[in-house]
């Protein structure tokens, strides 16, 4: 089982889109998928065609102990990978967990108990470093950092990975960055090349080859329900997401050798 946060403090960078489309591309591909929403947002919820209004369990439940992970999944209905879903409770957990014992390991926990259930796990974190994203990160293996090519993108980095070290020093050992993600890219802008290629400079081969173009059909998919791998399977943007995952599918298999 290989765990994925999906993460970057800023919002609306793409990690929701990036989540939803990638969880659809691996299960197309045949690989059990769960996708854990970590967000009070629950936009990846809805995007996956779990109405977030009408939960009974969600992920908030598990974090504060109340139900096991067997209880709180779904299945998307739209999509078929299964879904830890999250709505405005989640919010709460925050301080409700602030009491509990080994509160940053609580999903780690959880999920250990499943190792045999998926082939791949993501974590779809809030724009935040926050007591969520801590869960995410220690219970992941490696980030998945979805960027926007722009001038500030750069500043916001350096605070996540100055992050992920600190959690890796203190709390999870196996973390590490696993790529960059150009996201909404643009590839008429002279700053989004600009930006792009100094990713490539700075980070080599962190940077993932597949590159998202900004893609309407992407943005539409979640007021349906549905990844854009499925809303629109030959849209640009959707294509960008199946390589995505058949990259990501070939960089695990090259750890195993
Ligand atoms: P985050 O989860 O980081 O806040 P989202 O994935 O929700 O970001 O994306 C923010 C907004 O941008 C959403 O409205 C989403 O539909 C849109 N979006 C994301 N990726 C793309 C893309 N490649 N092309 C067009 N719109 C996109
Ligand atoms: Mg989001």
């Amino acid at each position: 089982m290989h765990i994925f946060a999906i993460a970057n403090q800023k919002g609306g960078v793409g990690k929701t889109t990036t989540s939803v489309n990638l969880a659809a591309a691996l299960a197309q591909s045949g690989k059990r998928t769960l996708l854990v929403d970590l967000d009070p947002q629950g936009n990846a919820t809805m995007g996956s065609g779990v109405d977030k209004r009408e939960l009974r369990r969600s992920v908030y439940q598990l974090l504060v102990g109340l139900v096991a992970l067997g209880d709180a999944r779904l299945t998307s209905p739209t999509a078929g990978y299964d879904i830890l879903p999250a709505n405005r409770d989640l919010a709460g957990a925050e301080v409700e967990m602030v009491q509990l014992d080994c509160r940053e390991n609580r999903l780690r926990d959880a999920l250990a108990r499943h190792a045999d259930d998926y082939d791949f796990v993501l974590i779809d974190c809030p724009p935040s470093l926050s007591m969520l994203t801590l869960n995410g990160l220690c219970a992941a293996h490696g980030v998945v950092i979805p960027m926007q090519c722009e001038y500030y993108a750069l500043e916001g980095l350096s605070d996540l990975v100055n992050t992920i070290k600190r959690v890796h020093a203190s709390f999870n050992r196996e973390l590490k960055v696993i790529g960059l993600l150009r996201v909404m890219y643009d590839p008429r802008s002279t700053l989004s090349n600009q930006v792009s290629a100094q990713l490539e400079e700075h980070f080599g081969d962190k940077v993932f080859r597949t590159v998202v173009p900004r893609n309407v059909r992407l943005a539409e998919a979640p007021s349906y329900g549905m990844p854009g791998v499925l809303f629109d399977k030959s849209s640009k943007g959707a294509q960008a997401y199946l390589a995505f995952a058949a990259e990501m599918i070939e960089r695990v298999q090259t750890w195993k050798e």
